[in-house]
């Protein structure tokens, strides 16, 4: 690329940087997309003559505040709130609340940065957000965990609304807590606002498939990448991290296709399983009862657990499916995956791989779906969730599914289709990052100088 072109978007870069200093995360996820770009302003140069870079990087707005909130033994405790409302070139504001101790401006960031680009690629109208809190919710009571929701969404629910900002769950994040926040919204705002969160349950407004739509996304995604390179999820034996709402349904759908899923894990260890991992002991541990994953060896004595997650990458496996946290495979992890063979590699989680462990998948020819394009089926069916609010109607399973399937397969034609058309054949790093830029640039460009 011509010396002009890099030197513009290496100077953007640095801006990042000194605006957001210590934001290591944030400033990943800005580089990986900015490597996707030369190209584009090579063959584009309005995007640059509209400063389109320097002003997707800065989010519309960033939300903090304080969340207080008192515990079963009567203290008063503090945590920290987030909503970074990012771009809404497309449409409302749309991405996840994650609670969790690691959260803070940077991750909020990385997260509600990516979910600009992820969420353009669903071909859904949302623009991009995320939010949260540095509250834990391991070891909580159920109470607590209200008195926390409600408080953080008493604040919450001054920014957000139907048509402005649509949050959903995250890691820390699902049906339960959704439920509180939205009983919260309810009494705050008053009316019956359905389309103010998605991830609701069935019984008031919220959409059948969207607990299994990330997941089950991942798998569609990644079916349509290797069968095109002649082989699929019928036979392969497959490792899935973690053990959350992403990964028990890619596990599901990978085992429907026919794969045998022999690993997963928690943020404590793994459980290796090579009959196949027993799905419906792994449900009721994490979905029902709430225990670590290593109880799983209990119940099944053939089954190993080994402590620290990390290690869950030296099981040899044909796919890779990390659906746990980002950064979880780093470039130690990559070339383990490698030298024992993998063949592919899907994101479910969000930046679950380091850039340096994409250089070695890619170096080694290894197929790869970036969680942009591949973990993009849980928003697409929140999209979807708003679709039928609005339309106060409630589609079936089977037509939810159905529009999830067309979606994933229609993300991977897209980006296929960037990457070639962008001098980078079968790289959907590029392709998806470029295809999902396009569209928010043009749309900015339309909208005039905001
Ligand atoms: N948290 C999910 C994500 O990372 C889903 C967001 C949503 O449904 O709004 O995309």
């Amino acid at each position: 690329y011509t010396e002009d072109v890099q030197a513009y978007v290496s100077e953007v870069y640095e801006t990042v940087k000194r605006r957001n200093p210590n934001e290591s995360e944030f400033h990943q996820a800005v580089k990986e997309v900015f490597d996707s770009l030369l190209p584009v302003f090579e063959k584009h140069p309005q995007y640059i003559k509209q400063a389109v870079l320097e002003r997707i990087v800065e989010p519309e707005r960033i939300i903090s505040f304080r969340v207080p909130w008192v515990d079963d033994q009567g203290n008063v405790q503090v945590n920290r709130g987030f909503r970074v409302q990012f771009n809404s070139a497309l449409g409302p504001y749309k991405g996840g609340l994650r609670f969790h101790p690691s959260v803070n401006a940077s991750i909020i960031k990385f997260l509600g940065f990516e979910q600009i680009f992820k969420n353009a690629l669903t071909g859904q109208p949302i623009g991009g957000g995320k939010g949260g809190s540095d509250f834990d919710p391991k070891g909580k009571s159920d109470g607590e965990i209200m008195r926390f929701t409600q408080s953080f969404m008493s604040e919450l629910s001054k920014y957000i609304g139907p048509d402005t900002d649509v949050p959903a769950g995250d890691i820390g994040v699902g049906a339960k807590e959704i439920g509180y926040m939205f009983g919260q919204y309810k009494k705050m705002r008053g009316g019956f606002q359905a389309g103010v969160l998605t991830g609701k349950g069935i019984d008031y407004g919220g959409s059948l498939a969207r607990k299994e739509a990330t997941g089950y996304g991942t798998v569609y995604f990644v079916e349509e990448m290797i069968k095109e390179n002649g082989f699929s999820f019928a036979g392969s034996t497959v490792v899935v991290s973690g053990s959350g709402n992403v990964s028990i349904y890619a596990m599901e759908k990978a085992m429907q296709l026919g794969a045998k899923v022999i690993a997963c894990s928690d943020s404590s260890g793994y459980v290796y399983d090579k009959n196949g991992i027993d799905l419906s002991t792994v449900k009721r541990l994490k979905e029902v009862e709430g225990k670590r994953i290593s109880e799983y060896v209990n119940e099944h004595p053939h089954a190993h657990y080994f402590q620290g997650c990390a290690g869950i990458w030296s099981v040899p496996c044909d796919i890779a499916l990390p659906c746990a946290t980002q950064n979880e495979i780093d470039e130690t992890a990559a070339k383990i995956l490698v030298s024992n063979g993998v063949k592919a590699v899907g994101e479910g989680a969000n930046m679950p791989s380091t850039l340096e462990a994409v250089k070695v998948f890619q170096k080694h020819d290894v197929l790869f779906a970036p969680a942009k394009a591949a973990n993009a089926g849980g928003v697409s069916v929140s999209a979807l969730e708003m679709a039928q609010n609005s339309a106060r109607l409630a589609w079936t399973f089977a037509e939810v599914d159905g529009k999830l399937q067309e979606i994933m397969k229609n993300i991977y034609r897209e980006s296929k289709e960037a990457a070639a058309d962008y001098d980078a054949p079968g790289n959907l790093v590029v392709g998806a990052n470029i295809a999902g830029f396009v569209k928010v640039a043009d749309a900015m460009i339309a909208h005039g100088v905001i």
